[in-house]
């Protein structure tokens, strides 16, 4: 298929073979190499160009070549909404299945306790909303030090939801020295300014 350029692992072909993609979308053909060779990435994409996949598959691919320490988090993706969450979760467990990774959900309107005991387990991925990730760490039941890949989706609707701030704190607590993912269908100037304060040399994809 036209994902077998791409530098996917067989087991990530099959899982994409599997969800029944023939085709990169416009935004996996041109994202994808540049997210497995490290850079930071700016991508201008609405839902439905194929984007969660665009992230999803080469963060695997990176976690699968890597190892954990202790399994401590390696990478935090940021929705702005419980329903996208959930939804990239989905997905990631769906091209992840062929990989042993292990991810937390954490989002509001559930129990703290089963996301704490999760993450006592140990987690490869975070898949969060910015203020029930800030209370976990607030609650010191989080460790952002191994967090080597940082995704921020839908940043112009986490502008619209009031959650910068929060956004810029947890930016604040990871790893200096990491891979950033931002992904907004508008580049408003607060967006803009935060790519600038938190990205280093990114490649722009505009779809
Ligand atoms: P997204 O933009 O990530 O929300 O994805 C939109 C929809 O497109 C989802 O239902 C995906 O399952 C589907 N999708 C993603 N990549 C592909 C692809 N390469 N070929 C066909 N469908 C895809």
């Amino acid at each position: 298929s036209g994902f077998d350029k791409l530098g996917l692992s067989p087991q990530l072909l099959q899982a994409v073979q599997e969800a029944g993609y023939k085709t990169p979308t416009p935004i996996q053909a041109e994202g994808i190499p540049h997210v497995l060779k490290g850079r930071d990435i700016i991508g201008i994409a609405q839902t439905g160009t194929g984007k969660t996949a665009s992230f999803t598959l080469p963060m695997i691919e990176i976690l699968a070549r890597g190892r954990a320490k202790a399994r401590m988090p390696r990478s935090l993706i940021l929705e702005p909404t419980r329903e996208l969450a959930a939804q990239v979760a989905e997905s990631f467990g769906k091209y992840g299945k062929y990989n042993k990774l292990s991810m937390a959900l954490l989002i509001g309107g559930v129990s703290f306790d089963d996301q704490e005991k999760k993450l006592d387990r140990g987690v490869d991925v975070l898949i969060a909303t910015p203020g029930r990730l800030m209370d976990h760490f607030e609650r010191g039941k989080l460790m952002l030090t191994q967090v080597q890949t940082l995704v921020i989706d839908e940043a112009d609707r986490m502008l619209d939801m009031g959650f910068i701030p929060d956004v810029e704190k947890i930016c604040k607590l990871l790893p200096f020295t990491r891979q950033t993912l931002f992904y907004s269908a508008t580049m408003p100037t607060e967006i803009r300014r935060l790519t600038e304060q938190f990205l280093s040399n990114p490649v722009r994809v505009e779809v």
